[in-house]
């Protein structure tokens, strides 16, 4: 490719809407425009890079056995009510309608049409295991879309799902998958790590996700350096002991606290309550109901531990007047001690930590008061015990006691043991070998493609802009005539070395632009092509000409080097 012939608009500043590096340099470079919010447009050089991307992902895929198949992005909502989701995904779910006000379902995700088309096509344990993907757009209504590409409306996704016999098979089937992973990330030159991740409503044991680690990710990573032991912090756990036990008091006694209505406030005189001695009474409303949920004093809820407990991610905070009708009482006051409840068919989730713990203080549902001597398994009902709080960074770890450390990183892959809640669902059952009706055990398998471009450019760049892994580059060798008069020594040269390249199959492009050596340097630089060949007189007048790796050092090279210098940097 010509530069003159292509469009690369690259940009001295970035738009001030981008905040992150990566997002910056995709618009400085030319690589993206933004349309709307969350919405983008490829250029030439974006989509190159994007295609380099979506190749290693199918090459991986297909060697690992999964076939490649497209779904459609308009789907019925009907298949959505079936499998619950309309309802659990409602908030990311865009929704359009048609001329006769029917309404269309955009694909999020596509676990609802596979399953739909399993349930037609597969009927026997001879057919599987199968494992069918796609790399196609996908659409969510993100709260917040940000960050260029990492958090879009529009973006593209490789969606893979498998359907397997047994469960030990569908395990099989997973691990397929996450090295499938552990290669196309590496082959996109980023350094990727898996971690234990949430499995949210849907349960079970198995999934990770593949993390970049980048402080501007929107995701922390609970990891311990001894141990290996890494996972998201909505999953995360320690070996924090439980809360120490105390002499138990004979009941609950009452206490005015008048203005106070904060953990902390009562930690100070004249009370005096440690944090860790204070039981934290949150309301949440879930399915339009009022839900507590008890956590210590020095803890924090983990929202994501707690929605794969209520079984929903639909919930929020009450709002006061809520909170109110449910306790009979405001914030600050609230405690789940049976005999002050005003509504006891209220449903109570309470932290591990606190269970048997004794002497505690709360409030006394009552504003203004509070009160101590609590023992939580003598005062409290207690719907449901759970590991609801969040994991700190210093805590020792929960598998060899050493301290815990915590990261932030780009989720970029997702893999996921599904079970048979969706082949349950949609009916995708199979005859096994008795002839006896099973209903497949499926997996679902997400990278986020185009977040994953992003997330090279956030990992590998310098000042002077991107450097591309060769594997993804949108072009691996930039040559740079100094002089493009085409009957110029150093044109005719660089058109020979571009013809000699491009029959070998590399990627180049030449700058044919006529603006000078320093405007021309600095876009190779910004673009981030691997590697650079300057070709200018002073040089040719020797004999030589100039190649530079993408942030490595200049090497002066004989002209009639000039191809087998550039193929072994290629080769290297
Ligand atoms: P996140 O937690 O970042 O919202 P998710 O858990 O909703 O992601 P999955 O449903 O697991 O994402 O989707 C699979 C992959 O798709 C993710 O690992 C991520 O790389 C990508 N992805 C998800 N949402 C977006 C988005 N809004 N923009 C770009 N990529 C996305
Ligand atoms: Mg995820």
């Amino acid at each position: 490719m010509y530069w003159t012939k292509t469009l690369i608009p690259t940009l001295r500043e970035a738009p001030a809407d981008a905040e992150i590096l990566s997002h910056k340099l995709l618009l400085r470079a030319g690589l993206i425009r933004k349309l709307a919010g969350g919405v983008y447009t490829f250029l030439p050089l974006g989509l190159r890079a994007l295609r380099k991307v979506e190749q290693i992902v199918r090459d991986e895929m297909n060697r690992a056995g999964a076939i490649e198949l497209l779904m459609p992005a308009l789907q019925p909502p009907e298949i959505w009510q079936q499998s619950g989701r309309y309802e659990t995904a409602r908030d990311v779910l865009f929704k359009v309608k048609d001329s006769a006000s029917r309404e269309w379902v955009l694909s999020a995700t596509a676990e609802e049409v596979i399953t739909s088309v399993a349930a037609g096509e597969i009927n026997s344990y001879r057919q599987l295991p199968k494992n069918f993907y796609q790399v196609s757009v996908k659409f969510r209504d993100e709260i917040r879309p940000r960050f260029g590409l990492m958090r879009a409306r529009e973006f593209i996704m490789k969606d893979a799902y498998s359907f397997d016999v047994t469960d030990e098979a569908a395990q099989a089937s997973y691990q397929k998958m996450y090295d499938a992973y552990t290669k196309i990330f590496a082959r996109c030159g980023l350094k990727a790590f898996a971690v234990e991740a949430d499995t949210g409503v849907i349960g079970g044991k198995y999934s990770h996700e593949f993390m970049i680690p980048a402080e501007t990710g929107e995701n922390e990573v609970v990891f311990c350096e001894a141990c290996g032991y890494a996972a998201n912090i909505e999953k995360a756990t320690s070996g924090l002991p439980t809360t120490a036990s105390r002499e138990a008091g004979a009941t609950p006694e009452k206490f005015a606290t008048p203005g106070v209505v904060t953990i902390e406030a009562l930690t100070k005189g004249p009370y005096s309550v440690a944090a860790n001695r204070q039981i934290k009474t949150l309301v949440y409303i879930a399915d339009s109901k009022a839900v507590i949920v008890l956590i210590r004093g020095d803890d924090q809820l983990n929202e994501a531990k707690f929605a794969g407990k209520l079984g929903t991610t639909v919930f929020r905070a009450a709002t006061a007047e809520e909170i109110f009708d449910a306790m009979g009482a405001h914030p600050g006051s609230l405690g789940a001690v049976t005999s002050t409840r005003k509504k006891t068919d209220i449903q109570v989730f309470a932290d591990e930590r606190l269970r048997g713990a004794n002497g505690m203080t709360t409030g006394a549902n009552e504003d203004g008061f509070h009160l101590n001597n609590v023992s939580i398994e003598r005062d409290i009902q207690v719907t449901q015990w759970a590991d609801l709080r969040t994991v700190n960074a210093g805590e020792p770890c929960a598998k060899c006691g050493k301290t815990l450390k915590i990261r932030r990183a780009i989720e970029v892959g997702h893999v996921f043991k599904l079970g048979t809640k969706y082949s349950e669902a949609f009916n995708a059952a199979y005859l096994d070998e008795a002839g006896a009706r099973k209903p497949c055990v499926m997996g679902c398998y997400g990278i986020g493609v185009t977040r994953t471009l992003q997330a090279v450019i956030e990992q590998c760049n310098d000042k002077d802009g991107i450097i591309w892994p060769l594997n993804v580059a949108p072009y691996t060798v930039c040559i740079t005539p100094l002089n493009v008069d085409i009957n110029n020594e150093a044109m005719k040269l660089a058109e020979k070395i571009y013809a000699d390249l491009t029959a070998r199959g590399i990627d180049v492009i030449l700058d044919d632009r006529d603006e000078r050596p320093g405007v021309k340097f600095k876009d190779a630089d910004l673009v981030g092509f691997p590697i650079r060949v300057g070709i200018g007189e002073k040089s040719l007048a020797k004999g030589e000409i100039e190649i530079k790796p993408r942030g490595g050092a200049l090497q002066a090279v004989k002209t009639a080097d000039a191809v087998e210098a550039v193929m072994k940097l290629v080769n290297a």
